[in-house]
């Protein structure tokens, strides 16, 4: 059986709504799967409940964005609690920081005579978390554009003309929040650092002494050399090999499960939380 540890729903940017995701992870054979929707929890407890019926394991998980100067960082943090605090409480805000980012790249847009009505977006997103992905959806919806990505290539990706940054947690921040919240710190896709070798490898060095204890290691899109480079540094500092499909809808290449070449080692999820529960 598979395990997958990066799966949204529509409580962020994914289609599927979270009973829809564990009964389509189930029918594709995976048994063990972390939801980790961007920014917000509200997608586990329906989650687990839907995997109590279908016999899949779900953990509790989140998909925090970081502020850093250059690209951008998201941290994966992974719970036995579906509600754990002080992260829990701290949720809501996340979300209207979302929305004022989010409103300031639909002015931006609009600013470059690119028309998208903000009540298309919000309408778009139904109480997710707002995020560029129900952007370029709006983009879409409105003619703009023709793709996901060409809304992304030309308008809302890291340094794109209306893109604007995260204003989230600092770095040490993120770990620290997600520990002192009984969670397991991960570094999603360390790509989207947009970091060359040499300034990834110190980079993850102060994360790894900031506490972070795995890095996405396995995921479907790497070359092999982003995988070797990753699993490198997972040794160097002691980071345990983590990863999934980070899947957000059946129209994406890759399905639940598809965790890469080689796939995540079983019993990943397990030493994730022994790390930091000893
Ligand atoms: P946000 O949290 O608002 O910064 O949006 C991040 C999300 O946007 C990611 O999780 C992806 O789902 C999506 N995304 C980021 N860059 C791209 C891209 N170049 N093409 C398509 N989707 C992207
Ligand atoms: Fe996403
Ligand atoms: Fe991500
Ligand atoms: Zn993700």
């Amino acid at each position: 059986m598979a395990s997958d540890l990066h799966m949204h729903t529509n409580c962020s940017d994914g289609a599927l709504d979270p009973v829809d995701l564990v009964e389509y992870a189930a029918g594709r054979g995976v048994d063990l799967i972390a939801i980790t929707d961007h920014d917000t929890m509200a997608g586990v407890p329906p989650a687990v409940a839907a995997g109590r019926s279908v016999g899949v394991h779900v953990v509790p998980g989140i998909e925090l964005s970081i502020k850093v100067p250059h690209g951008s960082m998201h941290l994966l943090g992974y719970f036995e609690d579906p509600a754990p605090d002080p992260l829990a409480g701290l949720i809501a805000g996340f979300g209207e920081k979302r929305v004022e980012r989010a409103r300031e790249m639909v002015e931006r847009l609009n600013g470059m005579g690119v028309d998208v009505d903000w009540d298309d977006v919000l309408a778009g997103a139904a109480g997710a978390p707002l995020g560029r992905p129900h952007i370029a959806e709006a983009l879409m919806r409105a003619g703009h554009v023709s793709a996901r990505k060409e809304a992304f290539d030309l308008y809302l990706g890291d340094g794109r003309p209306a893109y604007v940054g995260s204003d989230g947690l600092a770095v040490e921040e993120g770990v620290d929040l997600v520990r002192e919240s009984g969670g397991a710190p991960v570094l999603a896709h360390p790509y989207t650092l947009g970091l060359d070798a040499a300034h990834l490898d110190p980079f993850v060095g102060r994360m790894a002494r900031a506490g972070l204890v795995g890095i996405e290691v396995h995921r479907p899109e790497y070359t092999p050399d982003q995988h070797a480079a990753y699993a490198g540094l997972a040794a160097k500092y002691g980071l345990i090999p983590s990863g999934g499909s980070d899947f957000h809808r059946p129209s994406s290449p890759h399905h639940p499960g598809a965790t890469g070449d080689p796939p995540l080692p079983e019993g990943t999820i397990d030493r994730l939380m022994a790390a930091v529960l000893g």
